[in-house]
Parts: C-alpha cells; sequence; structure tokens
C-alpha cells in the first residue's frame, strides 16, 4: 500500500514510512492511495473471531509491503491478546431495546486510545530496530492520548516520548497516568495553555523541518496514520457481532479530533453496511456547526466535563476535506490557507452535500450530558462516562429509536472521570485493580510556557532542564 498527503505536494510514501513520519512534509495528513475493499462474504467471514484475528484480515491490506503476514499477525496477538482486560476485547452491552455501548476502555489505559497505540507502540519497536534509527516522539494530549502513548512507548528500546497537555486542564487519574510513568525515556511537560496551543506547538515543530530531522520526530497523535488504521477493526467487529453484513448500523462516535470517527468512515468506505455516522460532540461544537452550516469555523474552546473533547480545530477533519474534494490536494490546501487567514471557510455546495449524506451531528452540553449519565444508570443501572454519555445523547437526537441498531462508542471507563460520574450519578467509580494505588504514586513533569523555542530546548537537552 502506498500513501499521499492530503496537501499534494509531499513524496508517496510506504506503511513503514508513514509510521515513522506522522505529519506529511507538506503540513498534510496521510491518506492510502486507494482504500482496500471487504467483500459481503469476507465481512460474513469475521463473525466470531478472535479479535486479533478479525484485526488481521481489516489492516494486512494496510500494511502490505512494510510487514509480513507473520510479523503483523505476532503484533496484533500480542496487542489484543495479552494487553486488554476482556475476553472479547471490545465488548458490546446491551443499555435499551435497540441501543448497545461498544466498550473500548479494557485496555491499559482505560480509555479507546490504547487500541491504536499499543499497537503503534509494537510498530516502532519493530521499524525503528529494522532501520537501526532512533526515534523522538511529540506529542499533545487533552488527556488520554498521553497516557496511552506513554504506556506504549515506555518499554521502546528506540524511542523517547515528550508529551505535552495543557496544565490544569486534564484530570486528575489523566495526569496521574502519565506523570507517574517513571521510566527515563518518558517526559511529561505541562503547558501554560489549552489543548490547541499543545497540538498548534506539535505542529510547529514538525513544521520546522531542520529541528525535525535534528531529533528524529515521530508522532502519536491521530494525524498518525497508523492510528486511525487501527481504529476500523472495531466498527467490522461490532456491526458483524449485530448482523452485518445483512443488517447495516448506525454509530455514535464521541469526536475531538476527528481521529475515532473517521475510522468508522473508512469502514464504510470498505464495504461494512453504515448506515449513519453521528458525531457526538460537546460544547465544542465546531464539527455540529459545519454540518449545519457548511462553514467550518473557529469557536472559543470551552472546559466541559468531557475534557477530552475540548478541541476546537480536529485535525482529521482535513482526510475527510479531501475525500469530499476529490481528493485534489490543491483544493485542500485551498480551504487551510483561507482557514489559517480567516479562522474559517466554507465548503462548496455539492461538498457539503456529500458531508450531510454522510454524517449527522449533535452538540451535547454539560447539562444534558449529566442528565443522560443519570437517564441510563437509572434505566439500566449502567454508570456511563461523561464521553459516553455524549454519544448516547447525540444517538438519541440524530437516529431513529427504531430500527437499524444504535451503537454508540464508549470510549472511556467511568473512574478516569470519577468527579463528574460522582456528581451526576451519585456513585464512585471504583479504578480497576492494576490503577487502584494511583493517587499515592510519585509523580515527575516539567511546566513550559505556549513558546516553540522553549520546547525545542527542552527536547535537545533530552528532557534535562
Ligand atoms: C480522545 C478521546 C475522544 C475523542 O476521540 P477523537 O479520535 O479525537 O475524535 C473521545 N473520548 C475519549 C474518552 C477520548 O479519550
Amino acid at each position: 500500500m502506498k500513501y499521499v498527503s492530503t496537501r499534494g505536494l509531499a513524496d508517496t510514501l510506504s506503511f513503514e514510512e508513514v509510521t515513522l513520519t506522522g505529519l506529511a512534509r507538506d503540513g498534510g495528513l496521510y491518506m492510502p492511495a486507494s482504500l482496500p475493499k471487504m467483500s459481503f462474504d469476507d465481512i460474513r467471514a469475521l463473525r466470531g473471531l478472535p479479535y486479533a484475528e478479525a484485526a488481521f484480515r481489516v489492516i494486512r491490506p494496510f500494511v502490505e509491503g512494510s510487514l509480513t503476514d507473520a510479523e503483523l499477525k505476532a503484533m496484533l496477538d500480542e496487542t489484543y491478546g495479552d494487553t486488554f482486560r476482556h475476553a472479547s476485547t471490545a465488548p458490546l452491552n446491551q443499555i435499551g431495546a435497540n441501543d448497545w455501548l461498544l466498550e473500548l476502555f479494557h485496555g491499559p489505559t482505560l480509555a479507546f486510545k490504547d487500541f491504536a497505540l499499543q499497537l503503534l507502540g509494537r510498530f516502532f519497536d519493530h521499524f525503528t530496530a529494522r532501520q537501526g534509527k532512533r526515534l523522538t516522539i511529540l506529542g499533545a494530549t487533552s488527556g488520554d492520548t498521553g497516557s496511552a502513548a506513554i504506556e506504549a512507548v515506555r518499554a521502546c528500546e528506540n524511542v523517547s516520548i515528550f508529551m505535552l497537555h495543557p496544565k490544569g486542564r486534564v484530570s486528575e487519574v489523566q495526569r496521574r497516568q502519565m506523570t507517574t510513568i517513571l521510566a527515563p525515556n518518558v517526559v511529561n511537560i505541562a503547558v501554560e495553555g489549552t489543548f490547541d496551543d499543545c497540538q498548534a506547538l506539535v505542529k510547529a515543530a514538525f513544521n520546522d523541518h531542520a529541528f525535525r530531522d535534528e531529533v528524529s520526530l515521530g508522532a502519536v497523535n491521530s494525524i498518525n496514520w497508523a492510528r486511525v488504521m487501527a481504529q476500523i477493526v472495531y466498527y467490522f467487529t461490532a456491526a458483524v457481532s449485530l448482523g452485518a453484513p445483512e443488517r447495516p448500523v448506525s454509530f455514535s462516535v464521541p469526536t475531538g479530533n476527528f481521529g475515532d470517527i473517521f475510522a468508522g468512515y473508512i469502514a464504510r468506505g470498505m464495504g461494512l453496511p453504515i448506515e449513519r455516522l453521528v458525531i457526538a460532540t460537546n460544547a465544542n461544537d465546531i464539527l455540529a456547526r459545519t454540518l449545519k452550516t457548511g462553514s467550518y469555523a473557529m469557536g472559543d474552546v470551552h472546559a466541559t466535563i468531557s475534557p477530552s473533547m475540548d478541541i476546537q480545530i480536529s485535525s482529521n477533519f482535513e482526510r475527510l476535506m479531501f475525500d469530499l474534494a476529490g481528493r485534489d490536494g490543491a483544493a485542500v490546501r485551498a480551504y487551510m490557507d483561507t482557514f489559517a487567514a480567516n479562522r474559517s471557510f466554507s465548503f462548496a455546495p455539492a461538498e457539503y452535500a456529500a458531508l450531510k449524506d454522510l454524517f449527522s451531528a449533535a452538540r451535547v452540553d454539560d447539562k444534558e450530558t449529566s442528565a443522560t449519565m443519570q437517564a441510563v444508570y437509572k434505566a439500566s443501572g449502567y454508570v456511563a462516562d461523561p464521553h459516553t454519555a455524549v454519544g448516547i445523547r447525540a444517538a438519541e437526537v440524530c437516529l431513529p429509536a427504531t430500527g437499524t441498531p444504535r451503537v454508540t462508542l464508549s470510549t472511556a471507563h467511568p473512574a478516569k472521570f470519577g468527579a463528574a460520574v460522582k456528581a451526576a450519578v451519585g456513585v464512585d467509580p471504583v479504578l480497576p485493580a492494576h490503577l487502584a494505588d494511583l493517587l499515592g504514586r510519585e509523580e515527575r513533569y516539567q511546566t513550559l510556557p505556549n513558546d516553540l523555542n522553549a520546547l525545542k530546548a527542552l527536547m535537545r537537552a533530552g528532557g534535562r532542564s
């Protein structure tokens, strides 16, 4: 498989190169040059397979030329066999006559990001060893990416990681899951700013090509194609469990950077019968407004009780724009230039129509999120985390109550957001045993201003200030 940049100017790369590169040199994101298709029979044959085997069949065409079948199989068996605490890896839990939750929080750091990052860590180890190279990972986190990425690379021999989080804007459990990992290749940085500031610093570092080469920068954010790729798998396994390919399924996806839902869009493009994809946002509703108006216009970042979605600029949306614009890199560049100058751009009418044809969207504020946590708890005894509750509510708003099954992606364990859960339903969710002593562990992190030069200096010094 070959990969092309959404902005059309960067070199075409292999899967191995794309995985180690992250952001394309022209500022774009990498996309597969063409989408592999799964036939009706291919999809039906996934039924009943162990998760790792289903993953092998879905992922195989994307890594062709970079990994042998045996290498890929071994990595998938290790990733999904050993590090997830649930026998079915990504179980479905029915919470209503036509409503299911796809529980994606049974990995080591209790959020769906483990699905992709546990695998990405293994890709990094494999490819850096093969090339005799070191990799410096720079990432930004609104909470869950950081811990999942650190957990994924803490034991990697040739990788060090610098993880930025917005100071005071992640939950205590989220922060401690990052800062209590005291491995020498892990550097945590609290930035005096928002998540978008952190993400902008990462982008700026990647766009500084001399610096990028000097420290051999790599990415763990969902600008890295391998992350999106890993997330395609659970759309297939969930839909097949509920009757696909004979019966279509709809998904509601709590959305921040548009990575997780974009994986659903790719699954549909590969042939999975997904009827609708619902973009579920909190008060940071740039995507919901885009669906309503056809204009992608930046707003202010609001702090919410679903902090992993407190994002205004959704990096992966550019991947969808690329497809909407007929895979025309020049058109994407023009949109992104307009956005950089005006903080907004408007889609051409045909593109806007195509967008609405594919997706629905709803904005769910904190009050509605809490009310949804309460209603679900009352009706079924199920304790949902606030991000999941945003998804459940958006499914109710956007999808018919009967007919096609409604599956909401449950993106985090409730104990990661214990305070919001307790406030809504009166129950204090318990952390799983492997994290039970988290609040007593030693923390290590540094604080930096929102300043690229300060960051570069710290990285050049290997994290010692
Ligand atoms: C990261 C995250 C999201 C948003 O996922 P995107 O891929 O950025 O859209 C939603 N919920 C939780 C719990 C997360 O950690």
